[in-house]
C-alpha cells in the first residue's frame, strides 16, 4: 500500500511568510486571510514537502503517517 501524509497548516501559528506556497505551489496555496494552507489535507509522502516543513521558520506545518497516525514533523 502507498503511504500517505496528512499535512496540515495550523492557521494559530502560521505568520504569512509565503515562503511553502512560493517553494511548493502544487502543495500550498494562501487561504483568503493571505495564510498558508495545504491543497489537500492527504498526500502521498514526498521530500519536497518534509523539507518545506522543516524550512517554515515558524513550524506551522505538521505531518502526520495517515495509516500509523504518528507525526512525520514536528517529530516526536
Ligand atoms: S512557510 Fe510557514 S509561516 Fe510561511 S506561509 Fe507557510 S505555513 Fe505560514
Amino acid at each position: 500500500m502507498t503511504q500517505r501524509w496528512d499535512v496540515a497548516v495550523d492557521p494559530r501559528m502560521c505568520v504569512r511568510t509565503g515562503l511553502c506556497v512560493a517553494s511548493l505551489p502544487s502543495a500550498f496555496e494562501r487561504d483568503e486571510q493571505g495564510q498558508g494552507r495545504a491543497r489537500t489535507e492527504s498526500s502521498a509522502t514526498s521530500e519536497e514537502v518534509l523539507e518545506i516543513a522543516e524550512s517554515c521558520p515558524v513550524e506551522a506545518i505538521s505531518i502526520v503517517d495517515t495509516e500509523s497516525g504518528k507525526p512525520v514533523f514536528p517529530p516526536e
